[in-house]
């Protein structure tokens, strides 16, 4: 089966409160795109990867995945509004015949082949889509804006999901045409009627959201 990635790294990543977008914020002594792109090219289960960058930075993107020696980066587009628009730009790239395609968020550096393996295994057993989850921990209160806890949310059988997320690759091009919108792609195939499966994920695909995540993810480098 060929497997086609897409690295979507168009984020802004305010809270880093840097002046360049987050997939060139430092981590360790590269770019913070380096690691995941540079493990997926590594992947035995990647054929090929699209690089989704942030617009205007296109040309420092695919100047870094040729320094890393990305021989898999296939092409580099810049991303959209909204990380569903990001993985449409992306998404156009890949050619039909694709079967698989693996979405990940550059934003989540620690990527391994283990979880890869794990999201693509439940595609060969009759499911749409598998994507990583690690059980809540926590008690989860939904709160309004002035702090008032307004309900306590049942916590069994929530997960919550990260990203390398694989689908069959039909599936993932109806799910995600005509501009719909959800905070992951497992979202949108879900909505669209898909099976997605939870797989196991890893506490080291933490999503940098902060300056202190960078920092964790680089101690664990
Ligand atoms: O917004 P969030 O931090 O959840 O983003 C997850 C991933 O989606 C990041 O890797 C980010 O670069 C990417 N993204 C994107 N285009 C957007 C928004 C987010 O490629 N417009």
């Amino acid at each position: 089966m060929s497997v086609w990635a897409i690295l979507v790294a168009a984020g802004r990543g305010e809270r880093l409160g840097l002046d360049q977008p987050k997939a060139f914020a430092r981590l360790g002594d590269e770019p913070l795109l380096a690691e995941p792109l540079r493990r997926l090219d590594d992947s035995d289960w990647v054929d090929a990867i699209v690089l989704v960058a942030p617009p205007g930075w296109e040309e420092p993107s695919i100047l870094l995945a040729e320094e890393l020696g990305c021989g898999k980066a296939n092409a580099c587009v810049a991303g959209g509004e909204t990380r569903s628009d990001s993985v449409r730009a992306g998404l156009a790239e890949i050619p039909a015949d694709a079967l698989v395609v693996l979405v990940h968020d550059a934003a989540r550096p620690l990527v391994s082949e283990d979880v890869i393996e794990r999201v693509l295994a439940p595609l060969s057993e009759g499911w749409d889509g598998a994507v990583p989850g690690l059980p809540v921990s926590d008690t989860l209160k939904r709160v309004g804006g002035d702090g008032a806890v307004l309900e306590t949310l049942e916590r069994d059988g929530v997960f919550a999901v990260q990203t390398p997320q694989a689908f069959l690759a039909d599936v993932l091009r109806r799910a995600i045409g005509g501009g719909a919108e959800a905070t992951d792609c497992a979202g949108l195939v879900q909505a669209a009627g898909g099976r997605v499966r939870v797989v196991e994920g890893d506490p080291r695909l933490l999503k940098v959201t902060t300056a202190d995540d960078l920092a964790k993810i680089a101690a664990w480098l």
